[in-house]
């Protein structure tokens, strides 16, 4: 192995195999490279792999680091190199006994979990409308990430009717996996500590055979991977860790940045190694990433320095709005690889999944091939084949394999016995399974358990209603009625979780194709608008193997690097989040979310967002990121689409820098940036939007401000009008109070 590719930092953690280290360095540095050439060392050096340990966050960058690995030295052998769940499931696997269970212990994924915890709200009588099962199952992960069993739970709470209801779920769910010799996701590492913990023979075992341990992004552990590694470092005390506490971003699933800061304070014979040069960027990039990240107070000060040339500019563009935004991404993209670039060279990085769409669609637009990482694609997600089986059961009521997919969705007390007993009912009735269920003579309806009888009488009338009005209603308000109604988004609204938050997001997001539908469409309807539906579906099909432009999340792109980087949505109350605005420390996590995101270009980065964005269903104004604002303008360029950016001087090569800096900042719009609160926003009318005029140049028009006023130009959802009081301005079709009166 030649060390001679690696800078003398780097070789002098690579030849510290013995004692505590800490390598703490900025993006692309080489933390990860020089770790696996640190493994490769050590087997050189005559280390046995049985002995090494290397842990990272998830199965991707443990698999990248395993080949990396064998490309240095062949074979890894015995060696351990995996994520902390698969570590700590080997572990339990092998001393399952030890720890109280049988070797088969079986793993209860979300799923499984859910139903768990539904099963024990049944047997216990508590309601599942007031727990729901998604709340108190990230109630009970919490605990045991603070390895917080049911009795400690009770003995730190005070008796309010909540902390027994969770201490009755979560002590009845402990005991239910138990019984079922089961184990969830957080049991795994939970009880691998236990053990550990419990078990001198074991953890001597352990500690005896991981004498050289390796952790990878050392900073998003959380407390019981802290303890785990402690645990098992205690003996050697050949712990290296690698992290960055400038790239910690699962503090919301916690994730502990004091894990790294305090690793001295652990270790007191600490050896610490600082990178700072990166190798990864052009210096224009890493002077942008930094002059966001050093923005956070509580971090520990270091700057990278590249020997790279400082090549282009990081380049920002303000779109019209969103779907332009995405059209002018795949413009690029399609440019560049006309100049020679592969599509492989291009990673899209959203803040939320629902992005996703709009560059999905205008990438497809433009016959660009794409993958979606980790998260799925758009129409693959549930809740939008949800959606879409209950607005196809609207056009279709024959639609049985739609009805089957909504009957139970939200939960209705319908089990596979009742469907059995209404299928044979309604085959014998020669009906389908709706019509069966509609039919006025009741019978089919009224033969169904009194639990599930109202909640499906319900979706019945719903849909029956829908189905009658169909011809005269705007897509979007069917769309509302269904969701609502039927109690599908108010039963994802009550659960208060994450992952009911996005779905929620998901819907509100496809709304907005709904509104883009009604808003281009000659003669918008509910039959034409599922066919197109169908259509899109087909065209989304794509080839695996082929190259291909890269869409993933922020969160998900941790570790990993591309020669060109799109970064968009730059807007408040999308990235940073709305949240973040009511908290610092949540404002320093997403400001170290941009700093990942910048980070992972080598080349050229893209910064974009729209002027108009519609979110939720809405159509509104954004306000530029306040993360734009705080990128150093020297290295910045793009063209401003409206002259009161370039007042402000935003974007643009030649402007006055205390302009920018000091940019009149908007107060900010509560309004406009409420929390997620679907079912108001899905309970308003897309009114707005459906009345937008159909406008084109020459027309004349009167603004309920600015008076009367002729239309210029019309691009996408942006009028330019020509006011007789106030000169030209723009306006957003659908959200500005206009009318066409010529
Ligand atoms: P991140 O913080 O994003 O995880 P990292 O610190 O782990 O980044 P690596 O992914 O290991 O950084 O390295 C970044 C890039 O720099 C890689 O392409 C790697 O091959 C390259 N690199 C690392 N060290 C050197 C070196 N000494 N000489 C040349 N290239 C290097
Ligand atoms: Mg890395």
């Amino acid at each position: 192995m030649a060390l001679e590719d690696l800078n003398n930092r780097q070789q002098e953690a690579v030849r510290t195999t013995e004692g505590p280290l800490l390598i703490l360095a900025g993006a692309g540095s080489g933390k990860t490279s020089t770790m696996t050439h640190r493994i490769a060392y050590m087997v050189e050096q005559g280390v046995d792999p049985y002995h090494i340990l290397a842990v990272t966050f998830t199965n991707k960058a443990a698999n990248e680091m395993r080949s990396r690995v064998e490309d240095l030295i062949g074979r890894i052998g015995p060696m351990w190199i995996m994520t902390f769940h698969a570590m700590c499931l080997r572990i339990l696997r092998i001393d399952a006994e030890k720890a109280g269970y049988d070797p088969n212990f079986v793993i209860y994924d979300t799923q499984d979990q859910k139903t768990a915890v539904r099963n024990i709200l049944k047997s216990s009588g508590i309601s599942d409308k007031e727990y729901k099962p998604q709340y108190l199952l990230s109630v009970i992960s919490g605990c045991k990430e603070r390895e917080q069993d049911s009795e400690q739970f009770r003995e730190v709470n005070p008796e309010t009717p909540r902390a027994k209801a969770i201490y009755t779920v979560y002590s009845a769910y402990e005991k239910l996996l138990r019984e079922n010799n089961a184990m969830d996701f957080d049991d795994l590492l939970l009880n691998a500590v236990k053990l550990l913990k419990s078990n001198a023979e074991v953890r001597e075992k352990y500690q005896e055979r991981f004498q050289y341990i390796m952790v990878d992004e050392y900073q998003d552990t959380n407390h019981i991977q802290y303890e785990l590694v402690k645990i098992l470092a205690d003996k050697y005390r050949n712990l290296c860790v690698v992290g960055d506490d400038d790239q910690c971003i699962y503090e919301w699933r916690g994730a502990d940045i004091r894990n790294i800061l305090d690793f001295e304070k652990d270790f007191k014979e600490a050896k610490v190694i600082k990178l700072e040069q990166n190798y990864r960027s052009t210096g224009n990039i890493l002077d942008a990433a930094y002059s966001v990240i050093h923005n956070n107070k509580g971090r520990k000060s270091k700057r990278l320095w590249t020997e790279k040339e400082a090549g282009e500019k990081i380049r920002y563009y303000r779109a019209d709005s969103d779907r332009e935004e995405a059209d002018y991404t795949a413009r690029q993209i399609g440019q560049m690889v006309r100049n020679g670039r592969s599509y492989d060279d291009f990673a899209i990085l959203y803040r939320t999944n629902a992005q996703s769409r709009l560059f999905e669609e205008a990438l497809s637009r433009a016959g660009i091939p794409y993958q979606v990482l980790s998260g799925m694609r758009y129409y693959d997600r549930k809740e939008i084949k949800d959606a879409l089986a209950y607005m196809r059961l609207v056009v279709n009521p024959a639609d049985d394999l739609s009805l089957l997919r909504i009957i139970n969705e939200p939960k209705r007390g319908v089990g596979p016995k009742t469907i059995e007993k209404t299928q044979a009912f309604a085959q014998v009735r020669g009906q389908s399974l709706f019509e069966a269920l509609a039919d006025p003579d009741g019978e089919v309806l009224e033969s169904l358990p009194g639990r599930s009888y109202d909640k499906v009488k319900e979706l019945v009338e719903t849909v029956k209603a829908c189905q009658e009005g169909m011809d005269g209603a705007s897509v979007s308000k069917i769309f509302d009625v269904l969701l609502t109604r039927t109690g599908y988004l108010p039963s994802l609204q009550s659960e208060r979780t994450v992952e009911a938050e996005s779905r929620i997001e998901n819907l509100m997001e496809f709304k907005s194709v709904i509104a883009e539908y009604e808003k281009t469409a000659e003669n918008p309807t509910m039959q034409e608008f599922m066919a197109q539906m169908a259509l899109a579906a087909d065209v989304d099909q794509y080839d695996e193997s082929e190259e291909n432009v890269t869409l993933m999340t922020l969160h998900s792109a941790k570790g990993l690097e591309f020669p060109v980087v799109f970064l968009p949505g730059m807007e408040d109350g999308l990235f940073p989040g709305t949240r973040a605005f009511d908290s610092e420390a949540d404002m320093e996590e997403e400001r170290r979310l941009c700093y990942v995101g910048m980070t992972r270009a080598k080349e050229i980065l893209f910064l974009s967002s729209a002027e108009v964005r519609t979110r939720y269903g809405r159509t509104e104004y954004t306000k530029e990121s306040q993360f734009l604002s705080e990128i150093d303008r020297k290295v910045m360029t793009g063209d401003a689409v409206y002259d009161s950016h370039k007042k402000s001087g935003f974007g643009l090569d030649t402007g006055n820098m205390d302009g920018y800096r000091t940019r009149p900042q908007k107060p900010f719009r509560k309004s406009a940036l409420k929390p997620i609160d679907a079912l108001s926003y899905a309970q308003q009318e897309t009114a707005k939007t459906a009345e937008a005029p159909n406008l084109k140049a020459g027309d004349k028009i009167e603004h309920k401000k600015f008076g009367q006023g002729f239309v210029i130009d019309v691009k996408g959802q942006i009028a330019t009008i020509m006011f007789d009081t106030v000169g030209v301005k723009k306006v957003a079709l659908g959200i500005a109070p206009i009318r066409k009166i010529g």
